[in-house]
């Protein structure tokens, strides 16, 4: 199997299960028990924190663990509006995940006004709109600070000038970035951060949500006074030191596994590109993530594509993993303005530190052959001028 699609999800590395392990039996006390072997669980999830805070620059007790990406999404929205009453806007973007869109929608049942900032033909925000659109009653701003589909990089610190100017809280969701690219809360001023352990080689469900000091927010689960009272419920002990050993490796390896996957991901695009006709690269050229390439197969359904490259072993995506599936065309590249047929043609591959040239190279020279036994029975290229 040649799997290219760890935006989705990244298999686990063996480090990180091997320091996992002893956690699912040996240690596996509950670290609220006031005995050593519950103590030495609460030593586990601290290290596991403090790793976290390194990676971020955060301070420890900013750190609040989750069971991942969504639930610190859900939290970071409905839990800063809860807290307060005075302001009902919130202002997000168009081409958000949709645990953002539709914890978003969900709000406007309490009386709060969306805003969706428009992107431009990359999928960078339209920083002009949200300036016009930004004004005292905007509780939130919550922008992507890298979009899962197309890779495209936001410019965040400028959008958090712009959010603090008027007094809103600005918070991101890094879990596409976190452990792939340096991320710094304290430099890039962002008030709230979301991640999630399984994009970045971290088990799944497990996550957090940074909040920087001063920062309000309503708990979303009550209970036990686990994470400061802020959620409650037992610790996932294991998948809290998985995500700590994940972020520990990150710091290392993350530098070098970013210049290593961008020559990947150029030759796999490069390669497609000479042998392919009428491909449309989407995403920004340079501001996207090294590892994430997204285009546009013109007059063939992305669907039929996957289909066949999985046959061929071949695990990549038509866009992010929750739309797929769904033969609605991606949310993402429509508001970019990328035309229905292009974007119901897209496909996307994003690479890991787990793949090879030779992988690469095995999908350049496949997918010509499924593209163009695709076409020959597709209308719209029978039908083309
Ligand atoms: N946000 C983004 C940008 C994502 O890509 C994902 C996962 O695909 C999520 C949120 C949800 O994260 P999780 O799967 O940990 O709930």
């Amino acid at each position: 199997m040649i799997y290219l699609d760890y935006n989705a999800t990244s298999p686990t590395d063996p480090r990180v299960v091997k320091t996992m392990t002893p956690y699912f039996y040996d240690i596996s006390a509950n670290p609220s028990s006031t005995h050593s072997a519950g103590y030495k669980a609460r030593n586990a999830v601290d290290h596991a924190r403090k790793n976290l805070a390194d990676l971020l620059h955060s301070r420890i007790d900013e750190i609040y663990f989750t069971s991942g990406g969504t639930e610190a999404d859900n939290i970071a929205i409905k839990g800063t509006a809860f807290a307060q009453e005075k302001r009902k806007k919130i202002i997000t973007s168009a081409i958000e995940h949709h645990a953002v869109l539709t914890t978003c929608d969900y709000m406007q049942k309490f009386g709060y006004s969306i805003v969706e900032v428009p992107v431009d033909q990359y999928g960078i925000i339209d920083l002009e709109f949200l300036k016009t659109h930004i004004d005292e009653n905007t509780l939130l701003v919550s922008i992507m600070h890298a979009n899962n589909e197309v890779g495209t990089i936001e410019p965040i610190q400028e959008i958090s000038k712009i959010a603090h100017r008027h007094g809103a809280i600005f918070h991101t969701d890094a879990v596409q970035t976190v452990g792939k690219i340096p991320v710094d809360v304290a430099a890039m001023e962002i008030d709230m951060l979301s991640l999630s352990g399984h994009k970045f080689y971290g088990p799944k469900g497990v996550g957090a949500l940074v909040v920087r000091k001063g920062i309000r927010f309503d708990p979303l689960s009550h209970g036990g006074h686990h994470e400061g009272g802020k959620r409650a419920g037992t610790e996932n002990v294991p998948g809290i030191v998985g995500l700590g050993k994940a972020c520990e490796i990150a710091a290392h390896e993350m530098s070098a596994d970013e210049k290593r996957l961008k020559k990947l991901r150029d030759r796999l695009w490069n390669g497609l590109n000479n042998k392919i006709p009428e491909l449309k690269l989407n995403g920004h050229p340079d501001k996207r993530l090294a590892n994430t390439l997204n285009f546009s197969v013109r007059y063939i359904e992305g669907e039929s594509m996957l289909l066949q490259l999985d046959a061929q072993g071949i695990c990549a995506s038509s866009g992010s993993a929750c739309t797929s599936g769904s033969l609605e065309a991606s949310h993402v590249l429509l508001a970019m303005g990328v035309p229905h047929d292009m974007a119901h043609g897209s496909l996307r591959f994003s690479l890991g530190k787990f793949n090879t040239e030779s992988e690469v190279d095995k999908v350049i020279q496949i997918l010509p052959g499924i593209v163009e036994k695709l076409r020959v029975i597709s209308p719209l290229y029978k039908h083309k001028e």
